[in-house]
């Protein structure tokens, strides 16, 4: 037995505001084809493991000392690849570094959300959006999207100044739904607030709308970009996220942060691959044709497709989206069922994977027929 089993979450003193929920909970099952959590399918070059292994073996020298507090040089290995890919120039002072973009993202919220104060989002959205909310006891409010899931930029503006939310969340691109804000409508919600507006760009590299980070010197009291290392950089399991904003943004994260989150070895690992970004970036032309080859096969089949500016795809409609997951595992393709009624997510893959995702695709058409 196992000790201490015979105690159930039940009978802890948890928060009252904790019990009865669920844990973020994405499934991590051994089949042939995951194309479930939007990771980039292709595993980074050689060079670059061979860089990263060099990297890491020089900190592991070294690992009796406590990592570098501020990751200065980290970041100024970001300020500088955000620089290039935005055409912004950025100081290292405009970056902050965490465990993932989620960790980025709980420490927005611990410092600028809280017991007493709200976060706006528009749902559908990112999941772990209101989860963060709730593990730092920030009040959730979920407006929503039109019926196509486009952003209605002047009802989400409107909601903004009428709810003075301390923090609002902006996804683009947008996950699970996939299309991106542009410039004009995020400049349309600044206008609106009077907090903290977090634009996750977790998805950017895959987008062909520009950046918000070019719109940090004209917010600079109130805009956070955020940015992860999880997907077009093929890093999701290096846990490297960022976020680009005013320098005082980042004094106030440090004021919530635990000292040394981001160990030696994550520090030397993310700055060797920002080395070969280039190389590894080679990949997001390759997804997006294969987003559009997915995106014209699944409408040939009869489904339809939401427009995507990412490396995944929502479509449908399935009279029963549990069913239609389970069937596509049983084709041993494995997509994500986001909660949205009647639709299912699918990750870019490989040529390959996407070949086997369409074949099971039609496989589910012709049983509907
Ligand atoms: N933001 C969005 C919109 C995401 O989809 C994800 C990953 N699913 C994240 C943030 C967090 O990713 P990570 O913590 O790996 O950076």
């Amino acid at each position: 037995a196992v000790p201490g089993a015979r105690v159930g979450l039940d009978a802890l003193p948890l928060r009252p505001d904790l019990r009865g929920r669920s844990p973020y909970g994405a499934p991590q099952l051994d089949v042939p084809v995951r194309l479930n959590t939007n990771e980039n399918p292709f595993p980074p070059p050689a060079e670059l493991v061979a860089d990263v292994t060099a990297a890491v073996g020089r900190a592991a020298a070294e690992l009796h000392r406590y990592p570098d507090r501020d990751a200065v040089a980290l970041r100024a290995d970001l300020a500088a690849y955000l620089s290039r890919a935005t055409s912004t120039p950025l100081d290292a002072r405009n970056v902050w570094a965490a465990n993932g973009s989620n960790e980025i993202l709980q420490q927005l919220m611990q410092a600028f959300g809280g017991p007493g104060r709200t976060a706006l989002g528009f749902e559908p959205s990112y999941s772990m959006h209101p989860i963060i909310a709730a593990g730092t006891r920030t009040e959730w409010v979920a407006a929503p999207r039109r019926a196509d899931f486009s952003l209605d930029t002047a009802a989400a503006a409107e909601t903004v100044r009428s709810r003075r939310p301390d923090v609002v969340f902006v996804t683009s691109p947008n996950n699970p739904t996939g299309q991106s804000v542009p410039l004009a409508d995020l400049r349309t919600v600044l206008d609106a607030a009077t907090g903290i507006v977090v634009v996750d760009e977790a998805y950017a590299e895959f987008s062909s709308a520009p950046s918000a980070v070019s719109l940090i010197d004209e917010y600079p009291d109130r805009l956070v970009v955020s940015r992860t290392m999880s997907k077009a950089f093929a890093f999701a399991g290096g846990r490297l996220g960022y976020l680009a904003a005013a320098p005082a943004v980042v004094d106030a994260l440090l004021l919530v942060r635990l000292p040394y989150h981001l160990s030696v070895l994550t520090q030397a690992a993310a700055s060797a691959a920002l080395r070969h970004a280039d190389a590894t970036l080679k990949s997001v032309r390759t997804l997006v044709e294969e987003r559009h080859r997915v995106a014209d096969g699944l409408g040939a089949l009869g489904f339809d497709v939401v427009d995507s500016d990412a490396n995944f795809l929502l479509f449908g409609r399935f009279p029963d989206a549990g069913a239609a997951w389970r069937a596509y595992l049983d084709y041993g393709v494995l997509v994500r069922d986001v909660g949205i009624p009647g639709h299912l997510r699918v990750t870019v893959g490989t040529a390959e994977e996407n070949d086997a995702f369409l074949a099971a695709s039609r496989g589910l058409a012709e049983g509907a027929a």
